[in-house]
């Protein structure tokens, strides 16, 4: 079982608060740059060694304005290159402005299965201070149409801790996306990236964040909203009803195989983690030359055990300590802190498997690093 993710680093405009890696002058060298991703795709054929591919996941910057030949090319190289199973999850990353009848059908037709529609926010205000290139109308048009086209499978992203949103405002915006029928649900709080406008902004005080109690308490309005309308929190930021969790991230969550393709994306198969240069032009150039264009990193054993737990405590997965064992030794310090978790209900362990409580969910960083081995 493995995944492949392909990276679309174009977007129409640069949100405030974004530091993933794209780019808004494309239009030359689109072309170039898929041709980079198929051949991409083609020469790391071997990196999944042979491994059945169960999800294909189009991320970005913005897949949503690839045109249908572009995407098409892509998904005939990554079907004729790897085993890719027949009912595999396919998903492409929307933006609402992009969403409209000609391009639902189009998705649905080259087998998009799974849509994930950035809708951040229901107020007009912050789509105008992030940046967005879509509005309110369109937030709230753009899911019932892809329903209305035969998406079933479909996860909205909201953003919490914005400045001078209040929690009637919140509140008001989970509801909204809760009482739309989607079965899935991102909910991110803002982090002020570092290089972003919003940094700048930060900086010299144009724009007030807002503090940690309110993030919290925002958080907290969110559990108790996805719980009255039946939705599981199966990842920290991650809201679904059964059956819709994304399969995507949940093999990176279980530590599955998969390869990253385009500019800065991430590749993982088991012993190391690698990464492609964030830079459009050194990407193409580097594949057109057979030059490098990739580095790697080796995951010792240490590396590992503190990944499993990092991740996994983050999931309704949890973390299994027999897995764990077979990474590293577990310390007597390590059962003593996991010990004091359990007596304060941070931690509970139901046959060799980790979870975190409610009140640990709420200090989920703080319980990895300290069960973290040096
Ligand atoms: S559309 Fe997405 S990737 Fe592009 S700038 Fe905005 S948040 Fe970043």
């Amino acid at each position: 079982m493995a995944g492949i993710y392909i990276h679309i680093p174009f977007c129409k405009q640069q949100c405030t608060y974004c530091d993933f890696h794209f780019s808004t002058t494309f239009e030359v060298y689109r072309k170039e740059m898929i041709d980079a991703i198929c051949l991409e795709l083609k020469t790391r054929k071997k990196y999944l060694q042979g491994k059945e591919v169960n999800t294909i996941y189009f991320g970005g910057g913005t897949p949503s304005i690839l045109l249908e030949s572009e995407l098409t090319l892509i998904l005939d190289t990554i079907f004729s290159t790897f085993s890719v199973n027949l009912t595999a999850e396919i998903s492409l990353e929307a933006n609402p402005d992009d969403i409209n009848s000609s391009s639902l059908n189009m998705w649905k037709q080259h087998g998009i299965n799974r849509l994930s529609i950035g809708l951040q926010s229901f107020k007009q205000s912050d789509l105008d201070w992030m940046n967005r290139a879509h509005n309110v109308a369109d937030s709230s048009s753009c899911v019932s149409l892809a329903q209305a086209h035969g998406f079933e499978n479909i996860t909205v992203d909201l953003m919490y801790g914005l400045p001078d949103l209040s929690m009637d405002e919140w509140s008001l915006h989970v509801n909204r996306v809760m009482e739309m029928g989607v079965p899935h649900l991102s909910a991110y709080c803002l982090t002020v990236e570092e290089k972003t406008t919003l940094s700048n902004w930060v900086r010299k005080g144009k724009i007030n964040t807002s503090t940690e109690d309110t993030q919290s308490d925002q958080f907290v309005k969110l559990l108790e909203c996805i719980e009255k309308y039946g939705y599981e929190q199966y990842e920290i930021s991650n809201f679904s009803k059964p059956g819709f969790e994304s399969k995507h991230n949940s093999n990176y969550w279980k530590g599955e195989w998969y390869l990253g393709v385009g500019p800065s994306a991430h590749s993982f198969n088991g012993a190391s983690r690698s990464w492609a240069i964030a830079n459009n032009r050194g990407y193409i150039k580097a594949l057109k030359n057979n030059s490098t264009y990739i580095e790697t990193e080796q995951l010792s054993a240490v590396d590992q055990f503190n990944e499993r737990i990092l991740i996994g405590l983050r999931t309704s997965y949890g973390v299994n300590l027999d897995d764990l064992s077979n990474l590293n030794e577990i310390t007597e310090a390590f059962n003593v802190t996991v010990n004091g978790f359990k007596e304060k209900h941070w931690v509970k362990d139901s046959g060799g498997t980790l979870t975190l409580t409610k009140e640990g969910k709420l200090r989920a960083d703080y319980i990895a690093s300290a069960l973290f081995l040096d």
